[in-house]
């Protein structure tokens, strides 16, 4: 094997610290008003977090087709730049609020709390976040939700899981997409399933498959929906 070298980033070299320490007890602050606004209307909020391409939109979609009977249901969806899903989402049959990010790559408390205003609240009790497609700062920025629901797809291969601990450790329920293309792409779904309970024993894992719709009415209940 040849040998291997690791940089370590020193404290302080990429950011400073305390700026962006005040900028997450900021961004918690505002994460509790909109909880409160939320809990005040009877609305219960999930945040949908994952990569591109790891199925929110669609995931979402399908929640609200067979959910739209039951609840009255609001989407904001995070995009860097288009309004592709926004528009997906108003057309499955919710209320769509696009907010578009720019050079963010995940939404804040406080773009939420702006979002908000625009909605009819009490015409509203269920409120789906899809977040920015990525796996990473997301995780630092609570919203206001009451559940995250993290979306992981076998398309990204076998390390999804183990590379990204913070996001597997905030999550409420972990859904692995996609489970039609486990076999094609060589990934044990079983073994995703075992890497997430490893970094997070409390996280509700289950395979789904949006296009075959499987795992669907599991997730609505991991979801107590
Ligand atoms: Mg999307
Ligand atoms: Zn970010």
């Amino acid at each position: 094997m040849p040998p291997t070298e690791t940089i370590f980033v020193e404290e302080g070299e990429i950011l400073d610290i305390e700026v962006e320490q005040d900028l997450l007890d900021v961004n918690k602050k505002l994460a509790d008003v909109n909880r409160k606004t939320f809990d005040s209307h009877g609305i219960k909020v999930i945040n949908v977090m994952g990569s591109i391409g790891s199925g929110k939109t669609s995931v979402i979609q399908e929640l609200i087709k067979r959910l739209r009977e039951k609840y009255k249901i609001a989407v904001i969806a995070g995009d860097v730049s288009t309004d592709i899903d926004s528009k997906r989402l108003s057309d499955a049959g919710a209320t769509s609020i696009q907010i578009n990010t720019g050079r963010g790559c995940h939404l804040d408390a406080l773009m939420i709390k702006r979002a908000i205003k625009k909605l009819n609240l009490d015409e509203t009790n269920l409120i789906f976040i899809e977040n920015v497609g990525n796996l990473i700062c997301p995780a630092d920025f609570p919203l206001g939700e009451h559940l995250k629901l993290v979306i992981v797809s076998v398309t990204e291969g076998p390390y999804m899981i183990i590379k990204h601990p913070i996001m597997v450790k905030e999550a409420d329920v972990l859904a692995i997409n996609k489970i039609d293309l486990a076999e094609a792409m060589g990934v044990n779904v079983g073994k995703l399933m075992r890497d997430a309970l490893t970094i997070n024993p409390h996280v509700r894992t289950l395979p789904i498959s949006v296009v075959q719709g499987k795992g669907i009415e599991e997730l609505i209940k991991a979801l107590k929906l």
